[in-house]
């Protein structure tokens, strides 16, 4: 690609942008951006309906309005259908393939579940305000099924159908680690030349950015088992698994490996029952975030030596990470789409980042490690923030830009390899 120069900055914890696009001078295509304008008043209703439905992960009556009306708009979109059931978590997987007159095979994801309960968007629907609009899951992830649907209304009113095979997939799961979706992903990706992933942007509030870098995700379990006993009675023949879980925890504070930014907090705790019964059992869950995938037995090897140290004899003590979803590292083919999307940006006199986060998402799982192909870029949806918050918000002058930088970039990419 053309040869950016690349500006590191630090902004913030966590997060650190590894380039930023240089201003360009090249010309927007007017025919597109004509036609991004043209729908940012049609996206915002089609984000006005999406969010005004609740469709949090697992509620299933939610979900299943908002896939009818997904797969109408696809269908309208002259897409055949697929569906795939989400057995761990409800809800259906849909996948929609737009056959083209060329070669190069395109995948564009997202998943329309959000972290919101029943009653939700009744409480607080959509509404916009000083250029932002709000509700929720409007960014995460809503605003990406819209900016998806109205790329591929802008490429059929532009005449364009120069892709191979278009798939569009739609997700019910992600917010629960996407354990129904998540092979299918997989499997579909590792067909493609290209996956764009419609996150919102994951960056600063309202930073425009795309992401390049994502850590990869394992849950840790730490289960302690003592020795029921009355506290008043006999105290001492029972085994306190609540004071031994809480020596373990400190003793297990420091699994963090700062060089390679791996860090695992503890974020549960659960014991004991009854206030006069020396607990049995206590447990804790903690959170580990990683780029290195030999983190996992470092950390289980580290973990287990730790905790042969017991403050109370007699315990049993037991350690054990699951795997989440992988990282998306650092590589080459996502390098080179974000300085697509960076140069798209520059034609619209826009800065783009490039960013890296300590969040998992879906596009972990499109990346296939081994392979050249595909090409992931995550972050494609809309600009905003403060994502699975109450006030979570989309900035709405970054709906024209969204709509001209993904419909480009599928144009470009159906075209050429970056
Ligand atoms: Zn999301």
């Amino acid at each position: 690609m053309n040869g950016f120069p690349f500006k590191p900055l630090l902004f913030g914890a966590g997060l650190a942008a590894l380039t930023s696009a240089a201003p360009l001078a090249a010309e927007p295509r007017q025919e597109i951006l004509d036609a991004a304008e043209r729908h940012e008043a049609p996206l915002l209703e089609t984000l006005e309906t999406l969010v005004n439905i609740d469709s949090g992960t697992t509620f299933e009556a939610g979900l299943a309005e908002v896939e009818a009306i997904l797969e109408e708009r696809l269908q309208e979109l002259g897409a055949e259908i697929e569906t795939h059931p989400s057995e761990e978590l409800g809800g259906n997987t849909l996948v929609g393939r737009l056959q083209g007159s060329g070669e190069r095979d395109i995948m564009l994801m997202i998943h329309y579940d959000t972290v919101f309960g029943e009653g939700t968007a009744a409480e607080r629907p959509f509404r916009t305000e000083e250029g932002r609009a709000y509700g929720p899951g409007v960014g995460d992830a809503k605003g990406g099924v819209a900016v998806i649907l109205h790329s591929l209304a802008m490429l059929e009113e532009l005449d364009f159908d120069g892709y191979g095979t278009l798939t569009v997939v739609f997700n019910p799961d992600e917010e629960q680690g996407s354990l129904g979706s998540r092979d299918l992903i997989q499997e579909l990706a590792g067909k493609q030349d290209a996956v764009l992933v419609f996150e919102p942007t994951l960056g600063v509030d309202g930073v425009s950015s795309v992401t390049t870098v994502t850590k990869g995700i394992n849950y840790a379990f730490l289960e302690v088992t003592g020795r029921a006993s009355h506290a008043g009675g006999a105290p001492e023949e029972g085994r306190n698994s609540v004071m031994e879980l809480a020596h373990q925890l400190l003793q297990l504070d420091d699994l963090d490996d700062p060089d390679k930014e791996t860090t695992l907090n503890w974020t549960v705790i659960e014991g004991g029952g009854t206030r006069n019964i020396i607990p049995e059992s206590a447990r804790a869950e903690g959170d580990m975030r990683y780029f290195d995938a030999d983190e996992y037995d470092r950390v289980t090897e580290e973990a287990n030596e730790i905790i042969a140290d017991r403050l109370i004899e007699d315990t049993d003590v037991e350690f054990r990470l699951e795997r989440g979803r992988p990282p998306l590292p650092e590589n080459p083919q996502t390098q080179a789409l974000a300085e697509a999307a960076q140069a798209i940006y520059g034609e619209l006199d826009l800065d783009l980042e490039a960013v890296e986060i300590g969040g998992g998402t879906d596009a972990a799982y499109a990346y296939q490690p081994d392979a050249e192909h595909p090409a992931v870029l995550e972050s494609l949806g809309l600009v905003g923030g403060r994502y699975h918050s109450s006030d979570e918000f989309v900035e709405l002058d970054s709906v024209v830009p969204r709509l001209y930088l993904a419909t480009r970039l599928i144009m470009d990419l159906a075209e050429e390899s970056p």
